[in-house]
């Protein structure tokens, strides 16, 4: 099932909004960071627009957001064709990311139209996208997604299976691993926090087994995104947050 979408309508009073809630997420970011000894310029920020219609994507362009992520493939498919319509020009340079499961079946519509796909979840997966990759002759920036938390509802590789895929996925030649995702299990800040440093301590464990860089740490989102940036999140994923007014946020 596509994200039921939020009840919005994408007009002024909502870009205010939209303005607004980027100037306090920016903000609390900014205390994360120096909490942490960290510079803002380490921690991107996306905008997850699966809950919004693309008209409401525009609002947050205007607003400043800069990258969006999707969950799925059909709804990415439609965001695109928004923002390359002659609707809107100004939006030419927008980063898309893929941040949901993948199917094989729906690799062809995602590779080379996102800057980075966040969910290899399996080594299954990672060969069947660099397979297609090479034979469209590109190469596409993905990250491994690890569930950390080990919970049975998540995918993901366990963490001993990316250690044992690693040496593998960063020499596969369709795909370049940048580094890794995961989710921590919601409501529960204490979890979250294991999670979050569980995922930047099997990065270092990567980058010492691989010798790649493995810079991107994607971790962080509405609810948890400021113990994610104290933790070491390179790429927070914020979509309540961002779009709905309704979300708690104080
Ligand atoms: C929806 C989604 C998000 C954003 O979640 P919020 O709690 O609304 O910020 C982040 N990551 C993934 C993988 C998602 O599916």
């Amino acid at each position: 099932m596509p994200a039921p979408k939020l009840d919005i309508v994408p007009d002024e009073s909502y870009g205010l909004f939209l303005a607004e809630r980027r100037r306090g997420i920016v903000s609390r970011l900014a205390v994360a960071c120096s909490r942490a000894g960290r510079d803002v310029s380490e921690v991107g920020m996306l905008a997850v627009s699966k809950m919004v219609e693309p008209e409401a994507v525009r609002c947050a362009w205007r607003a400043g957001w800069r990258a969006f992520a999707e969950n799925r493939p059909q709804e990415l498919g439609r965001k695109l064709s928004f923002v390359e319509s002659e609707a809107t020009p100004e939006m030419a340079t927008a980063r898309f990311d893929l941040i949901g499961n993948l199917q094989k079946n729906k690799i062809n519509q995602v590779i080379g139209k996102v800057e980075l796909l966040h969910s290899v979840s399996s080594a299954e997966l990672a060969r069947a996208v660099s397979s297609r990759c090479e034979a469209h002759g590109l190469v596409q920036a993905c990250l491994l997604e690890v569930n950390v938390s080990g919970e049975q509802s998540k995918s993901g590789f366990a963490p001993d299976e990316a250690r044992a895929f690693a040496e593998e996925a960063c020499a596969l030649p369709g795909i370049s691993i940048e580094g890794l995702m995961t989710m921590a299990p919601r409501g529960d800040a204490d979890a979250a926090r294991a999670t979050f440093s569980g995922l930047r301590e099997l990065a270092g464990d990567l980058r010492t087994r691989t010798g790649f860089a493995l810079p991107t740490l994607s971790c962080g989102m509405s609810d948890d995104f400021q113990i994610a940036v104290e933790e070491g999140s390179t790429l927070v994923r914020l979509g309540r947050v961002v779009f709905d007014p309704e979300y708690d946020f104080f």
